[in-house]
């Protein structure tokens, strides 16, 4: 990694957001925004040492109160709020934005570092982080100095939890989505529904896409910040799931809702922007490298089993059918982190390539999760099949990333659409 990349800076990070047609840039340093944490990467301060004790203190949490955490939530089958406390004061809620936001301000790449070890810890525990330190993001794109102060800050603080709220049951995700809003006055009236919103029951706002009725597609669509104790909603939570156990998720209908016009980001029109630009290809890569870390969770398991099971006078890690399946996870596991810190090299740098390189990180890694947690379960034997293995918990875990931030059939059409624009190119 090259010192330029390590010592990205918060500003570019802020002037990227910008880049993507919000009018905010780094102009929002002086929109009311906190002093930086005095231990706060800012340009001038940060060091590898620094980053090194940091990521040492995340270590030590994923595998101290992490695992107690996490054996609460499994146990009880939801988050404590004390965790989210805990979160917040260690200043995990707050890594990844800008000390001009009152984030810590770490790099990028230097970010997914620490994104790796929470994602070797519960799911829930690595969604809280994932969410808390992306969602900035897309409210931030096209917020007005007001709203920035209103919902970025909060946000960034740990202060104000925001569910990104896009699902439809009744519509596939993006263009088609069905939502409404009808506009009388400085109010929009909100009616449909949203489901498998995660943080949907428990939080302050939703971020919430929706259409003005009447249009098509990408037209019209709008963006809001909806108030959780807005009047006119049914919220019902979908709680059995597979695995990310403790996450609340939720149904949504809305019933002409009233949202106040002030509360939408950006113009009718701009919703899917907010939804889908500047914010998507970071929290992708996110995402990829969340795969990588609980691969590397599956991994370890699998090698301690197999050092440790004797079957017919030998341990499993002497016998060439276990050693080589995890011979090819460790290869396989190195092959997506490469790729993902790739992606992530090149979205700090500003490149083109970086929309498709973030969808072809997520793809490959999360394929490459679903391989290395198959045969770390089967190196396991039966015993890896009951929730009393560690493995069982992060196989069945696994399985949700191949839905976060777009399905591995998304992924492929957006690398295809960039393949064909290129056609002409691959011609010698
Ligand atoms: C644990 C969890 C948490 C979630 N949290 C959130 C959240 O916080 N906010 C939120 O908005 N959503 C959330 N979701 C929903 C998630 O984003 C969707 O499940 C995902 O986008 C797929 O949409 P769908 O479920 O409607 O699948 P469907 O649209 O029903 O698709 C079914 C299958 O068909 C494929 N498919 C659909 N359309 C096409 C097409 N045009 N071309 C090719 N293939 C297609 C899909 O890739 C998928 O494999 C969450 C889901 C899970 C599992």
């Amino acid at each position: 990694m090259t010192a330029g990349r390590l010592h990205l800076t918060a500003a570019t990070a802020v002037t990227r957001a910008s880049a993507d047609g919000s009018p905010a840039g780094s102009g929002a340093a002086t929109a009311g925004a906190q002093a930086s944490d005095p231990g706060a990467f800012d340009p001038v301060t940060f060091n590898a040492a620094t980053f090194n004790s940091l990521l040492a203190d995340v270590r030590a949490f994923v595998t101290g109160p992490g695992e107690r955490y996490a054996e609460r939530i499994e146990r009880d089958g939801a988050v404590p709020p004390d965790l989210w406390q805990d979160l917040k004061s260690r200043g995990y809620l707050s890594l990844a934005a800008p000390t001009e936001y009152g984030g810590l301000g770490v790099p990028f790449s230097k970010y997914l570092e620490l994104m790796e070890w929470f994602a070797r810890s519960h799911a829930s525990i690595r969604m809280i982080v994932h969410v808390v330190n992306g969602i900035w993001r897309a409210i931030d794109q096209l917020a007005t100095e007001e709203q920035r102060r209103r919902f970025v800050l909060p946000v960034v603080a740990g202060d104000l939890r925001a569910a990104f709220t896009l699902t439809e049951p009744t519509a596939g995700t993006g263009a088609d989505l069905r939502c409404s809003v009808e506009r009388d006055g400085d109010t929009y009236y909100l009616s449909g529904e949203k489901h498998m919103i995660t943080f949907g029951v428990n939080c302050d706002y939703w971020l919430l896409f929706a259409r003005v009725a009447g249009t098509l597609g990408a037209d019209g669509t709008v963006a809001l910040m909806v108030p959780r104790d807005v009047p006119g909603v049914t919220v019902r939570s979908m709680a059995e799931t597979m695995g990310v156990h403790g996450t609340d998720h939720a149904h949504l209908v809305f019933d002409r809702a009233p949202v106040l016009v002030a509360n939408r980001l950006g113009a009718e029109g701009d919703g899917l922007q907010v939804a889908l630009g500047g914010f998507l290809v970071p929290s992708r890569i996110s995402v990829a490298m969340s795969c990588v870390g609980l691969a590397c969770r599956a991994q370890e398991l699998a090698v301690h089993r197999a050092t440790q099971r004797v079957t017919f006078g030998k341990p499993l890690s002497q016998r060439q059918a276990i050693s080589f399946a995890l011979a090819e996870n460790a290869a396989d596991i190195e092959a997506a982190r490469a790729l993902v810190l790739h992606a992530a090299h090149e979205w700090e740098a500003g490149s083109d390539e970086a929309p498709v390189l973030s969808s072809m990180a997520k793809l490959v890694a999360v394929d490459m999760l679903t391989r290395v947690t198959d045969k770390a379960l089967q190196a396991h034997g039966g015993l890896g099949y009951w929730s009393s293995s560690p493995i069982e918990r992060v196989y069945r875990d696994a399985r949700a990333q191949r839905f976060e931030e777009g399905t591995n059939e998304i992924q492929k059409t957006v690398i295809a659409r960039d393949l064909f624009a290129h056609a002409a190119e691959m011609t010698w």
